[in-house]
């Protein structure tokens, strides 16, 4: 009998998340049931907000239960269908388990994926949601003018890199930060930043945020919070925008709290915060712009992509070490023909 591999939420963590809240497992091959597909997945995207999904917040998406198989964005080829509108070998994107094999009931976020002729991976990645919530952060909330200062933390990352080069396009001054040369020196050489600098090296994000924003910080596309949001919030501008994308450093350790915030009165500031999945109704328009700006090289990205899904929980884990460079992905099984 054909087996099956899956990983599963075993332990909430306390603190820094590790392997341990995770067990691999063999499994049987899922049988499916009456209105149904069984899926061999092939593609699966690690996401920061897992981290937050580990504990009981109560939040815009339901914990993850102890003992549950993980699950995630991901993308799968139909291996049997007793749905009457799936066949073999129609691809699906959707939110899938950690599982080699499994069923599903499409529907939801669960959709066939036509390929308009990108590679797969790039449905989870360049073309996928990290990507459309930079577009979403910054056309919604950012509201760019040509001249202003962006700042973005997590530059680098899957959001981070599409949110500064779509700042670019729309002729703001863009600033990054990032954890290691290699990616500042990607952030400057490659894409283009204005200034870009390693939080990690530098003596204060105050004194980095003052030297590369001298004139302050018209938006900030927040990606880190904790210190670092605390450090612009100092050096906002009057009528600025903050960007509520993300607060990496404070999902694994409760942030610093926030000082100052009279800033946000005194300087008409507005502070925004927003979930991506509430706006999937701006895909088509975004990747209409997307697919246009690589054509014309206005975009460039980059992917970690590591193979085997007995090897997501370290990957997950790396994410919040800063391991992974542009969008971190999985290849748990061969592409489809
Ligand atoms: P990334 O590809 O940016 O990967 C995460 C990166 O964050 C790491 O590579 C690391 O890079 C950086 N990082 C990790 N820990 C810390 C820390 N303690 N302090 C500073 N930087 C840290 O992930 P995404 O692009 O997928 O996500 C970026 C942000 O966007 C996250 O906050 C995420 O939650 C948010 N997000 C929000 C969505 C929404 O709908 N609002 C949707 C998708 C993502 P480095 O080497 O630079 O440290």
């Amino acid at each position: 009998m054909s087996q099956n591999t899956i990983v599963r939420f075993v332990k909430r963590p306390q603190g820094f998340v590790d392997e341990s809240s995770f067990a691999i497992e063999p499994a049987l091959m899922p049988q499916a049931a009456d209105g149904q597909i069984l899926l061999r997945n092939f593609y699966h995207s690690l996401d920061p907000y897992m981290r937050p999904r580990m504990t009981e917040m109560d939040s815009y998406i339901a914990p993850f239960d102890v003992g549950q198989i993980m699950e995630g964005g991901g993308i799968g080829v139909v291996v049997e269908s007793r749905h009457p509108d799936y066949k073999p070998g129609d691809v699906v994107r959707g939110m899938l388990q950690w599982a080699e094999y499994q069923t599903a009931m499409p529907g939801g976020f669960m959709r066939k994926l036509e390929s308009s002729g990108a590679a797969w991976k790039d449905y989870l990645g360049v073309l996928g949601s990290a990507s459309l919530t930079a577009y979403v952060g910054l056309t919604l909330i950012g509201q760019p003018k040509a001249g202003e200062t962006l700042y973005v933390s997590a530059a680098s990352g899957a959001v981070g890199s599409i949110a500064a080069q779509i700042g670019k396009i729309m002729g703001c001054r863009v600033v990054g930060s990032a954890g290691t040369d290699d990616k500042i020196a990607w952030l400057r050489d490659e894409l283009g930043l204005d200034a870009a600098f390693n939080y990690r090296t530098v003596a204060s994000m105050d004194t980095a945020l003052a030297a590369h924003c001298p004139e302050g910080i018209d938006i900030d596309f927040e990606n880190v919070g904790g210190e670092t949001l605390q450090s612009v919030l100092d050096r906002i501008r009057p009528h600025g925008r903050i960007i509520m994308c993300g607060a990496i450093s404070e999902y694994n350790t409760a942030g610093p709290g926030l000082k100052r915030i009279f800033r946000i009165v005194s300087h008409k500031v507005r502070m925004q915060g927003f979930i991506v999945s509430e706006h999937f109704d701006m895909m088509p328009a975004f990747s209409a712009a997307m697919t246009g700006w690589l054509k014309n090289g206005k975009i460039k990205y980059r992917e970690t992509v590591i193979e085997g899904i007995e090897n997501m929980p370290k990957a997950l884990v790396g994410l919040f070490r800063g391991e992974n460079f542009g969008k971190l992905l999985v290849k748990v099984g061969p592409e489809p023909n």
